[in-house]
């Protein structure tokens, strides 16, 4: 039986290049599906990659192993204003290297020890 990691991690725009995992860690390698950018300045789409980079960033964890997204980030360059921009990645919010839905699930963690504390007064 094989795992749809993809139908799993539920992501937009993102597929499952590669996978890996140890004892205590899983890392999956995502890539984008979509094929162009749109500049943020004058909002024309480009597809002319100018380069590839990287993020590694911490999801929820998988059978009790830290889970980590190897994001792919392309550079797009705008033909019209000769600019280069980054693409955003939809499931991260600011530099803190977490998902939304990871730092959603630390943020309820937290809310709960507190209520747990209180109410042991
Ligand atoms: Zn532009």
């Amino acid at each position: 039986m094989e795992i749809d990691i993809d139908g799993l991690l539920n992501l937009p725009n993102r597929e499952v290049l590669d996978s890996s995992f140890s004892e205590k860690r899983v890392t999956i390698i995502l890539k984008c599906v979509t094929a162009s950018g749109f500049c943020p300045v004058c909002g024309i789409e480009t597809k002319r990659v100018r380069c590839y980079t990287s993020r590694v960033v911490r999801d929820l964890a998988i059978l009790g192993r830290k889970t980590y997204l190897q994001i792919e980030n392309r550079q797009f360059e705008c033909q019209d204003c000769v600019r280069y921009f980054t693409e955003d990645i939809e499931i991260l919010h600011g530099n803190h290297g977490l998902t939304t839905r990871y730092e959603a699930h630390l943020y309820e963690q937290r809310a709960q020890s507190r209520t747990q504390r209180i109410s042991r007064g």
